[in-house]
C-alpha cells in the first residue's frame, strides 16, 4: 500500500489515480505544501440509504459523495450506480474530475458520487426511492454554486430528473442548475446525452489528423455500448469510420467488414437483449478477444482497469482513446508506451460530457437555451484546442499525452491554490 494513501480511500482505482498524479508531479516543480492536499479528497461523505423495496422490506444501501478540490469553483461530477462502488473508487473518479475540468478551463472542481447497487435488479419505483433518499442524505453538499451532479455508469436523464426534483422539493422552489444531464423539459441541454461520445470522436479525429490519417475507413473497436460507447460508435460511423467490434457486459459483436451501427441502434430500441445475441449483424466475440483485435483505434468505454499488463502486450491498435475513466492500469500504460501506441487519456478524451454539462449549467443560470449547432461547435472548439495544446506540450517535453494532460490540469489547480492562499 502507498503510505501516503489514507486507509479509508485505499482501492485499486484510487491507487491508480494517485500513482498517475505522482508520476505527473515528478515532472513538475509543484509546491510540496500542496502535494499532500491534492493527493486525497478535500471532502468525503459516506451515507446509509434505507429503501422500502416493492415487497415491503427495507434494504440499506451504501452511498458516497466526494469533493476532491474546491479551489476553482463549485464541484462537478457524475453519480454512479454499480454494485462494486466504494469510497476509494469514487474518490479516484473525483480526483480525475478535478484535472479534467481544470485542463478544459471550466470553472469547476472535481467531485463524484456513487451508490453500491445493481440498478438492473431494482424496479423503477425502487430506483426512484433510492435516488431521492440518497440525494436527501447528501443534500447539504449540493447546490448550483456548491456541487452539481451528472449521470455516470448506471444512471441516466431520468435519474437526474429525480435528483432535480428532490433538491427542488427540499428547498421549496425549482432549481434547474443543481444537476446536469437532465431531460430537456426541466432545463436539460441539447446535445448533452451524446456529448461524451461526441467529444471522444472529436479527439479521435484530431489524434488521427496529427498522424496524417483520416477517419474515413479507419477501423474502430469499442468496449462498452452504454452512453459513451454507443454514441461514439454512432457518430464515428456517420463520419465514415468502420466500427468492426462493439461490446456490452454480456460480450461482443464482431464484423470485419464493419457493423451496421444504425441498424443495431434500431434493434436495441426494439429489443433490450445483450449485444452478442444480435447475430444478424456480426459474430459473437468474447470481451477479452475484442480488446486484442487488429484495428487502428481502440476505445475502452466501459469500466476502469480493463487494459492490464496481461492484455497490453497483445493489443493491436495504433491509438487507444480512453472513453472510460481509468481503463488503463499503470503497468499497461508503460507497455503501450514502449510499443509506440498513442494513448489519449481519459481526462482529455472523455471531457466532452463535462464540457456540455458546463453549457447546460450556464444555460440554466442564464434562463436561456442555446441551439444545438452552437453546442456542437463550442464543444469542438474547447476539446480540440485542449487536445492541440496537450499534444504539443507532450511533443515538446517528450512526455506521454497522459502526463502532459495531468500536468496541465494540476498546474491550473495549483495556480488557484497559490493565489487563494491557505485558510486560516
Ligand atoms: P453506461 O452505464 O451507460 O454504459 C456502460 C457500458 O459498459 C454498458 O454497455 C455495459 O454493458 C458495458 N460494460 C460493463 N462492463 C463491461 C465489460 N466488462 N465489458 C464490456 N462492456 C462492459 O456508462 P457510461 O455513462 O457510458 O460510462 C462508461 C464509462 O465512461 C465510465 O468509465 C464512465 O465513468 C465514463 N464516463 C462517462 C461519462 C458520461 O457522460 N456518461 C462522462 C465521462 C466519462
Amino acid at each position: 500500500m502507498n503510505p501516503t494513501i489514507p486507509p479509508e480511500f485505499d482501492h485499486p482505482t484510487f491507487r491508480l489515480a494517485v500513482a498517475q498524479f505522482d508520476q505527473a508531479v515528478s515532472h513538475m516543480a509543484l509546491d510540496p505544501n500542496l502535494l499532500e492536499r491534492l493527493q486525497s479528497p478535500q471532502r468525503a461523505l459516506a451515507v446509509s440509504i434505507p429503501v422500502k423495496m416493492d415487497d415491503g422490506h427495507v434494504k440499506v444501501f451504501r452511498g458516497y459523495r466526494v469533493q476532491h478540490d474546491l479551489s476553482r469553483g463549485p464541484t462537478k461530477g457524475g453519480i454512479r450506480y454499480h454494485p462494486t462502488v466504494t469510497l476509494g473508487e469514487v474518490s479516484a473518479l473525483a480526483m480525475w474530475m478535478t484535472w479534467k475540468t481544470a485542463l478544459a478551463g471550466l470553472p469547476f472542481g472535481g467531485a463524484k458520487g456513487g451508490v453500491a447497487v445493481n440498478p438492473n435488479n431494482l424496479s423503477s419505483n425502487e430506483l426512484e426511492r433510492l435516488t431521492r433518499r440518497y440525494i436527501s442524505e447528501i443534500f447539504h453538499l449540493l447546490g448550483p454554486n456548491k456541487d452539481i451532479p451528472a449521470p455516470d455508469v448506471g444512471t441516466n436523464a431520468q435519474t437526474m430528473a429525480w435528483v432535480m426534483d428532490t433538491y427542488s422539493q427540499l428547498v421549496g422552489f425549482s432549481v434547474r442548475d443543481v444537476v446536469t444531464g437532465k431531460p430537456l423539459s426541466i432545463g436539460g441541454s441539447l446535445g448533452r446525452e451524446e456529448a461524451t461520445g461526441r467529444g471522444v470522436v472529436e479527439v479521435t479525429i484530431e489524434a488521427l489528423r496529427q498522424f496524417q490519417f483520416s477517419v474515413a475507413d479507419t477501423t474502430i473497436v469499442i468496449q462498452g455500448f452504454g452512453n459513451v460507447g454507443s454514441h461514439a460508435a454512432r457518430i464515428l460511423h456517420e463520419e465514415g469510420a468502420k466500427v468492426i467490434a462493439i461490446s456490452d457486459r454480456f460480450g461482443g459483436l464482431y464484423n470485419p467488414k464493419g457493423l451496421d451501427i444504425p441498424a443495431i441502434f434500431n434493434e436495441r430500441q426494439r429489443e433490450k437483449s445483450p449485444l452478442p445475441s444480435f447475430t444478424q449483424f456480426g459474430e459473437p466475440i468474447l470481451d477479452e478477444d475484442l480488446l486484442t483485435l487488429p484495428c487502428r483505434v481502440l476505445i475502452p468505454a466501459a469500466l476502469a482497469e480493463k487494459i492490464t499488463k496481461t492484455n497490453a502486450p497483445k493489443i493491436q491498435c495504433q491509438f487507444l482513446i480512453e472513453g472510460a475513466n481509468g481503463p488503463t492500469t499503470l503497468e499497461a500504460d508503460a507497455i503501450l508506451d514502449d510499443r509506440g501506441i498513442t494513448v489519449v487519456p481519459d481526462i482529455l478524451a472523455n471531457a466532452g460530457g463535462v464540457i456540455v454539462s458546463y453549457f447546460e449549467w450556464a444555460q440554466d443560470a442564464q434562463r436561456f437555451s442555446w441551439e444545438e449547432s452552437h453546442i456542437h461547435s463550442r464543444l469542438r472548439t474547447i476539446i480540440t484546442q485542449a487536445f492541440g495544446r496537450i499534444f504539443h506540450q507532450a511533443q515538446d517535453k517528450k512526455l506521454t499525452l497522459r502526463t502532459a494532460a495531468l500536468i496541465s490540469g494540476i498546474e491550473e489547480v495549483a495556480r488557484a491554490h497559490q493565489c487563494r492562499g491557505l485558510y486560516p
